[in-house]
């Protein structure tokens, strides 16, 4: 089995599937142990290890849709033609993008990370889904606001009605950062950028978690519907992959919406 975790609030609706992968029980070998979801890592057991846990979850692995991610604010709305992509190889992956949206049932939108924050949404009365890769840079662009924006836009979702998880990452216990982030994040927040970061034995902090959530409350998403696994990737690097610790393999994080609920 692939240890996988899940949010108790996504895990309220049955009509949404979804998972954050760790790297526990998988079949990688060194330096990639042990469920690397990574493809491009050059691990031979990645793909197995996908397939693996599609069918673990139940889910073909044709219907999983991966992004060549690129710490843009680039968001897509994930349709039919896009199930598969890059889910056997990553030359199909869909590229330029760090954010999928979709109503359309039985599309695993995926994000993969080591650090970086993955972020589920679901409108849960309109049956909207995303899946939401945000770094530092992604989050200084605000993506994780701006794919709140996309469901209301593209389906007029009230964020009301809107739930959000934000997964296991880097935490501002271990997230060292230079001055510069810290001046991208003035560029886009202004005097409430320094809320996001603290100093510590005059060194540099950022908290990915607390700008992501400041991010879905600003969408006007309640408080209550937000929830938060409070895993550092960096500190707990035995269960999760951590690109700041050095490795190479990567964890992924989907959701989806079944068919006929
Ligand atoms: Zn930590």
């Amino acid at each position: 089995m692939i240890n996988t975790l899940n949010s108790q609030l996504l895990a309220k609706y049955p009509f949404i599937k979804h998972f954050f992968s760790t790297r526990i029980g998988g079949h990688s070998h060194s330096p990639f142990q042990w469920a690397n979801m990574s493809i491009k890592s050059g691990d031979p057991y990645s793909l197995k290890n996908r397939q693996q846990l599609a069918s673990e979850l139940d889910v073909p692995l044709e219907r999983f849709v991966f992004m060549d991610q690129i710490h843009s604010d680039n968001i897509l709305i994930a349709s039919e033609q896009d199930a598969g992509k890059g889910s056997t190889s990553a030359d199909d992956a869909i590229k330029y993008y760090d954010a999928l949206v979709t109503n359309k049932p039985n599309l695993m939108l995926i994000v993969t990370t080591a650090d970086c924050v993955p972020v589920l949404i679901a409108d849960t009365r309109k049956k909207v889904i995303a899946a939401v890769h945000a770094g530092w840079r992604g989050s200084a662009k605000l993506i994780t606001f701006k794919a709140v924006q996309k469901m209301k836009d593209g389906y007029n979702s009230s964020p009301h009605d809107i739930v959000a998880v934000i997964g296991p990452s880097i935490g501002p216990c271990c997230y060292q950062v230079g001055q510069d982030v810290l001046e991208a994040f003035k560029y886009t927040f202004a005097r409430k950028a320094d809320d996001f970061f603290e100093r510590r034995k005059n060194k540099l902090y950022l908290d990915l978690w607390k700008v992501n959530k400041y991010q879905l409350l600003q969408a006007g998403i309640p408080e209550q519907n937000i929830d938060h696994i409070a895993l550092c990737t960096s500190c707990n690097n035995n269960k999760f992959y951590s690109a700041r610790r050095g490795d190479k393999g990567r964890q992924i994080a989907g959701i989806m919406l079944k068919q006929n609920h």
